[in-house]
């Protein structure tokens, strides 16, 4: 079986960079499960996200 591309952006939900391997935090949306990634910047300060899905924000 082929699949063909796969893309595996993954993209800091506070402050929108491309995140690379290791230095992203993921979790999932307490609300809607939604997978969530954030860069370790963003992590260190604690910085709010929301989550694209349903809205939920959070620290
Ligand atoms: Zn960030
Ligand atoms: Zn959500």
């Amino acid at each position: 079986m082929s699949e063909g591309q796969q893309k595996r952006t993954q993209k800091c939900i506070s402050c929108g960079i491309n995140i690379t391997g290791t230095t992203a935090a993921s979790f999932k949306c307490p609300e809607c499960g939604y997978q969530i990634y954030r860069c370790s910047k963003c992590r260190k300060q604690s910085n709010l996200y929301q989550c694209p899905d349903c809205g939920f924000t959070g620290p």
